[in-house]
């Protein structure tokens, strides 16, 4: 049964869908619009104290949902598989020092090989950086991307791809991330969510919508409500399937970028009550 929220106390932000604002200025509005979900960007933690983010972080009353990202796996070059081995490694200390339980893996693609190999690369990245994740109290959380990124963002395009991946690497700290942008389309999605949720491995849930036409494949994201995707729909099926956890809204969009802010961010807000 899906119950209606008519609070805000499952909804979180990512940092990126308020891109004009730095890590402080997103956790200081967020945190005073009752929004005190929060999941960070890498790119806000760059030159950043992290220990001294833990404590803005703290001081606001804000939860960090996850990380993003990790991932960007395969490679037909080894040295760039072992820098991205080291990116992740990277990773998973930025989420232990803000207090991150998750980090989102963007997985990778590599055009020179086949999605098979890349699938693997993906599969062996994983498993190389599994104990410092383990150490770290860390889960990796693979979400599967639109088939429109399968050349160059990711190989895991179905929630199919990435619940296979999960279960055969078996860990308690690997699961899979659900982001409706991605996965609307498939008419298997329903089932998959149950599976995910039936191996434990349903981690994170992102909405934002599907907009009609869509102008850009990157940061034309619409808030939802604006496009094609039954939010609730899906987001009943995930807590069907066990999933209890916050509802992260991922927008990246030009439009809403330039914008205000702070206004965008209400409009978030409502859309959130009414559409997800
Ligand atoms: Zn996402």
């Amino acid at each position: 049964m899906t119950t209606k929220l008519n609070d805000f106390s499952k909804l979180c932000v990512h940092t990126l869908t308020t891109k004009p604002w730095n890590l402080r200025q997103c956790l200081e509005n967020y945190s005073s619009s009752e929004i005190h979900g929060i999941t960070i960007w890498r790119n806000v933690l760059e030159g950043q104290n992290l220990k001294e983010c833990k404590q803005i972080l703290d001081d606001n009353n804000m939860v960090v949902v996850s990380i993003a990202r990790g991932g960007f796996f395969p490679s037909i070059h080894k040295e760039k598989r072992k820098i991205s081995i080291d990116d992740n490694l990277l990773a998973i200390e930025q989420a232990a020092a803000v207090g991150a339980p998750v980090i989102v893996l963007v997985c990778g693609a590599e055009e020179k090989q086949s999605l098979e190999k890349s699938r693997e690369q993906i599969k062996e990245g994983i498993i190389k950086i599994l104990p410092e994740a383990k150490a770290a109290g860390v889960k990796l959380a693979i979400e599967p991307l639109h088939p429109m990124y399968a050349g160059d963002r990711s190989a895991i395009n179905t929630l199919a791809q990435a619940n296979q991946i999960a279960e055969e690497i078996n860990s308690e700290f690997v699961g899979v991330a659900v982001d409706v942008y991605h996965l609307w389309w498939d008419d298997n999605l329903q089932q998959e969510i149950i599976r995910c949720g039936n191996n434990d491995n349903l981690l994170a849930f992102h909405v934002c919508d599907w907009n009609v036409p869509t102008t850009d494949f990157l940061n034309d994201r619409g808030l939802m409500g604006d496009g094609c995707i039954n939010i609730s729909e899906i987001r009943g099926w995930v807590e069907e399937a066990g999933f209890n956890g916050y509802n992260e809204v991922e927008i990246f969009s030009d439009k809403y970028w330039a914008t205000n802010q702070n206004e965008y961010l209400e409009k978030i807000k409502n859309a959130y009550l009414k559409y997800t």
